[in-house]
């Protein structure tokens, strides 16, 4: 597009000023924004120590064990209660050998630990930790 003395042009990419019929050429455009290079970001992170206890389970006989409620490491104290399995065991045992009169076999559970169930309490504060049962 063309136009008389004083006019801008604009002709696509680029625009020209004629002045009576002398053209001044505006600069070039600047060269395209280039980001600096920047080097490798650090960023501070706090670092978190985070202390994690394993816990070994929980068997039979007394075992080092941390308590959930005086945060001790404490070695449990073991009381061997009777549990349903218990009963059980002993009322098919009792069951089984009264044909031949020795049911008395049946208060075998009720004597061996083995067929109890183990209930570790702290130490320090009483407070149930678990319990084990091997049946
Ligand atoms: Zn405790």
């Amino acid at each position: 597009m063309h136009v008389e003395s004083g006019a801008i042009v604009n002709q696509g990419a680029y625009a020209e000023l004629r002045v009576q019929s002398e053209t001044v050429n505006f600069q070039d455009p600047p060269p395209p924004y280039t980001p600096p290079v920047e080097g490798p970001t650090v960023t501070s992170q706090p670092i978190i120590h985070q202390t994690i206890i394993l816990q070994v389970p929980l068997r039979s006989n007394p075992v080092y064990y941390t308590c959930d409620s005086c945060h001790e490491r404490v070695y449990t104290k073991v009381k061997y209660v009777n549990s349903r399995k218990t009963h059980l065991l002993a009322g098919f045992i009792c069951g089984f050998t009264c044909w031949c009169l020795i049911c008395c076999l049946g208060a075998i559970p009720y004597l061996v630990k083995s067929f109890k169930k183990a209930e570790h309490y702290c130490p320090n504060c009483d407070k149930l930790l678990g319990t084990y049962s091997k049946i």
